[in-house]
């Protein structure tokens, strides 16, 4: 029998002894005469009214102590959060309540360690998932070039210092934003846009593309990539910018060195070629015109003798296979050798030469062949880049505190554009607004630089100013 019908039963039981007791005393009190059977009657009733409060007593007493029981061990298991199963201590009324009950708990019991589990995988995931976020972010930091990377809807996720550099947004406060409103380049931004709209089939393309950077125009290789997740979706969008500004310039000095060569190469063995077949073939009538064109193909020979030399020593000395040979020589005595070899270019062009050498005694420690071939260099540049007319001024000097030898060469010529001066002594450089003046390689200069800097530990510098004229100059130490 259930908890409920018992004590409907029990309460029925109650109520119709109630009943009757009241019925039989108010019937008692009508009929004033009442006699012992009554009163025996009457005693009977009230010992049972009596017990069956006291068995109610023990049975409701028993149940609120089995229940207080069951809900101080809930409340353990709530402020615990560990489940177990609920004791009655032999209170059988209350098996039909908690037998369901336990029953719940074990499923409940269950149920929550498989969410702890899971919950745990999920931590590791999530752990994984950070480092290897990091680890990302770590290796997009340390890349020298700008690194965007967008979400599907066109919002800034990550961005490198040098993205940031060059495009100048702080990524902080450009997270998550348009990349309309944090990127001023229009292209860039249609670029990145259109890298997922056309599928998966194109989800990686490199464009050139030019920009402004700190108001110079710099040109880009733009890696696009179209991220796609496992399921096929686009994620969003990588895009890499390269700076290639220097390695085009570099390869268009190459082709132009090289056809800068061939043509240095040309122009003197064609005037040496036309000089011999004149001579062979008796042109030249006396002994003048005879010693004319021997001085022209004189010349045009150590011309090109002066270019493979520059071509030579620069790679000798780069690659670190070159042994200067040091002696004591003067800088004025080289000084002069040179300007014996450069007169007849000089009166070619109807140019005055200017001396002003200290005197031979003072003498550095030197390669000779490489001094000569760098001063030859600074004069012949000097009469090349002047115009007709114009003054070379070569002087040496000895700076007596500093216990320096100096040589200058200053020309009235084409000068060097203020932009040009940081470049002209790399190799292949060449000044734009010069080349028409001259044909020439760029290796003249790069030399010097290599001959005076690296292989004496000398210093060189130029002082220019366009159309005005230039004035190189270098340093060595003078021997004591
Ligand atoms: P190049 O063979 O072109 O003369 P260099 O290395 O000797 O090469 O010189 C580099 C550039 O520097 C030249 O192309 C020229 O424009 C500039 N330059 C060199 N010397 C002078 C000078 N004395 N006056 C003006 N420009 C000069």
């Amino acid at each position: 029998m259930t908890i409920a019908k018992r004590l409907g039963l029990a309460t029925i039981v109650l109520i119709a002894l109630g009943v009757t007791s009241a019925y039989y005393v108010t019937m008692m009190a009508l009929q004033t005469r009442s006699g012992p059977v009554t009163s025996f009657v009457f005693i009977v009733l009230g010992l049972l009214a009596v017990a069956t409060v006291l068995v109610m007593f023990v049975f409701w007493h028993g149940i609120g102590r089995a229940m207080n029981r069951i809900s101080g061990q809930l409340h353990h298991m709530t402020r615990t959060r560990q489940l177990g199963l609920v004791m009655t201590d032999g209170a059988q009324e209350l098996q039909h309540v908690v037998r369901p009950l336990n029953e719940l708990l074990t499923m409940l019991n269950g149920e929550m360690d498989r969410l702890r589990a899971d919950r745990r995988e999920l931590e590791i995931q999530s752990r994984i998932a950070s480092a290897e976020k990091h680890h990302v972010e770590a290796i997009i930091y340390s890349i020298s070039d700008a690194v965007i990377v967008t979400n599907r809807f066109d919002e800034l996720l990550l961005a490198n210092e040098a993205a940031e550099k060059l495009l100048g947004f702080d990524t902080s406060a450009a997270l998550r934003k348009n990349i309309d409103g944090v990127i001023s380049d229009g292209t860039l931004v249609r670029l990145i846009r259109e890298t997922c709209s056309h599928g998966r089939s194109s989800h990686r393309r490199v464009v050139e593309h030019s920009m402004d950077r700190k108001g110079q125009p710099r040109t880009y290789n733009i890696t696009l990539s179209c991220v796609v997740a496992p399921n096929g979706e686009v994620s969003g969008v990588v895009a890499v910018l390269r700076d290639i500004t220097r390695e085009k310039e570099i390869a268009q000095m190459k082709t132009d060195f090289v056809s800068n060569v061939s043509h240095e190469l040309k122009t003197p063995l064609s005037s040496i070629k036309a000089y011999i077949e004149m001579l062979v073939d008796g042109e030249a009538e006396d002994e003048q015109t005879r010693q004319e064109f021997y001085d022209i193909i004189s010349s045009e020979t150590d011309r090109l003798n002066r270019l493979i030399q520059n071509i030579l020593n620069i790679s000798r000395i780069e690659s670190g296979v070159v042994t200067a040979h040091r002696e004591p020589i003067s800088i004025s005595g080289v000084v002069k050798q040179v300007l014996d070899v450069a007169a007849p270019q000089a009166s070619a062009k109807d140019i005055k030469i200017a001396q002003q050498l200290s005197p031979v005694y003072y003498q550095i420690e030197a390669d000779h062949d490489m001094i000569y071939q760098a001063v030859l260099n600074l004069v012949s540049n000097a009469i090349k880049y002047t115009p007709p007319g114009g003054t070379v001024t070569v002087k040496t000097a000895v700076d007596e505190v500093r216990r320096m030898a100096v040589c200058e060469v200053a020309d009235t010529g084409a000068g060097i554009p203020a932009n040009d001066i940081p470049h002209v002594f790399d190799k292949f450089y060449r000044v734009s607004a010069n080349k028409k003046v001259a044909k020439g390689t760029g290796l003249g200069l790069a030399l010097v630089k290599q001959v005076i800097e690296s292989v004496h530990d000398g210093n060189v510098s130029v002082v220019s100013e366009q159309g005005k004229g230039s004035r190189f100059s270098f340093e060595l130490p003078v021997l004591n």
